[in-house]
């Protein structure tokens, strides 16, 4: 980030105390190895910084969506294993060996096309086979995987390093379907044991498997949102003392009075009902801030939740305080994280990234994801 972005009042403040403190809280909890997911800017958290944290912190292994993620971690230096777990494309797999990066293979004819671009290259690849229990979305379905799990553990030109699945519903405790993928993914393995071949590292457990399906643990979990200490279903109970890692933060650019009867923003869709006072702070959904909590969302200014007034625009959007609200320009605005309140002795007020996915109607994965490059981010605790 250059000099001139990090002017801006606005940041992302990653607490890398906090991290750790999750990574060590989860690994303890699970007591099986962890690959730590970092797809999308490592959720909005900044993808290399995150990642070297996570390798300090002992993490066994680094998991990405695309190649492109997981070349950034090599030439960035990053030793640990890594794997690519999105679809690959043939003219792609040549880019995973020269950069020592994992596979998945999930289809007979993918891993003919990694086997033959290994054995051109004259390098073995590291494979992890991806078997479909029910997500349907990318791997050989469970029922008949049994020719594809024989010809990957014969293979002369890869080695395969994992076997895994991907959980459609384990963000609900109760939902029946867990069981049923776990149970499919079994199934799957036991082909490896039949022909006798060496059982692969089996992992399937996301967020939702680590915190409400011990059985789907295995033989290492992949958790990606808990580790940012956010919960993929905020009702459900967890078991694990997580913290919140980011924290976004603004100051106040401008303060007025609307006058009772006066519009605010595009589409006047807000009317002030008596005289107010109102401010507008610096960041908008040109920043990955939804436009969605236009009129629904809160922010913390002097220690108060104050309502998001009128649309959200690109690059700015406006709060109201009410009647007797006060604020000065460049008070701290907090849109996701802890302020203290006025009064001190009445601890801190907080907003989380699951009340902000809330009003704006969705889940905090694409809060979090959303939040772009034009914000500066900033690296505490470490
Ligand atoms: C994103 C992803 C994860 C991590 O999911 P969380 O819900 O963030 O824990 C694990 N495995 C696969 C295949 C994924 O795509």
């Amino acid at each position: 980030m250059s000099d001139l972005a990090n002017q801006r009042p606005t940041r992302i403040r990653v607490d890398l105390g906090a991290l750790a403190r999750n990574v060590a809280a989860l690994r303890s909890h699970v007591g099986v190895p962890v690959m730590a997911i970092l797809k999308a800017n490592a959720y909005g958290h900044g993808l290399v910084p995150v990642a070297r944290h996570f390798e300090a912190c002992g993490v066994d292994q680094l998991g990405v969506a695309f190649v492109e993620e997981g070349i950034a971690l090599r030439r960035a230096g990053l030793r640990l294993p890594i794997l690519v777990m999105g679809g690959i494309f043939g003219r792609q797999i040549g880019l995973f060996i020269a950069h020592d990066l994992e596979v998945t293979v999930s289809s007979l004819d993918k891993l003919r096309q990694v086997e033959a671009t290994a054995e051109a290259m004259g390098r073995r690849a590291v494979v992890h086979l991806k078997i479909d229990t029910g997500m349907e979305r990318i791997g050989v379905h469970s029922y008949s995987c049994g020719p594809f799990i024989e010809a990957a553990m014969r293979s002369r030109w890869c080695t395969v390093r994992g076997i895994y699945s991907h959980l459609a519903c384990a963000d609900d405790p109760a939902h029946p379907m867990t069981a049923l993928q776990l149970e499919r993914f079994l199934e799957a393995c036991a082909h490896v044991e039949r022909i006798g071949a060496p059982m692969p590292l089996r992992h399937l457990a996301n967020s939702g498997g680590v915190l409400h399906f011990p059985a789907t643990w295995l033989d290492m979990v992949r958790p990606g949102l808990a580790l940012y200490g956010v919960l993929p279903d905020p009702a459900a109970r967890c078991g694990i003392a997580l913290e919140p890692v980011l924290s976004l933060v603004s100051q106040v650019a401008y303060f007025k009075v609307v006058r009772a009867g006066a519009t605010v923003s595009y589409g006047a869709t807000w009317t002030a009902p008596a005289d107010t006072r109102v401010v507008t702070i610096p960041i908008g959904y040109g920043d990955g801030w939804p436009r969605a909590l236009s009129s629904k969302g809160e922010v913390l200014v002097r220690g108060e939740r104050r309502p998001i007034v009128g649309r959200i625009c690109m690059d700015q959007f406006m709060v109201d305080l009410g009647p007797q609200g006060t604020a000065y320009n460049e008070d701290e605005v907090v849109l996701i994280g802890t302020q203290a309140r006025g009064d001190a002795t009445a601890g801190a007020a907080r907003i989380r990234v699951e009340d902000v996915a809330a009003a704006a109607g969705t889940i905090p994965y694409e809060i979090l994801t959303g939040l772009n490059e034009r914000i500066p981010r900033e690296y505490v605790g470490g």
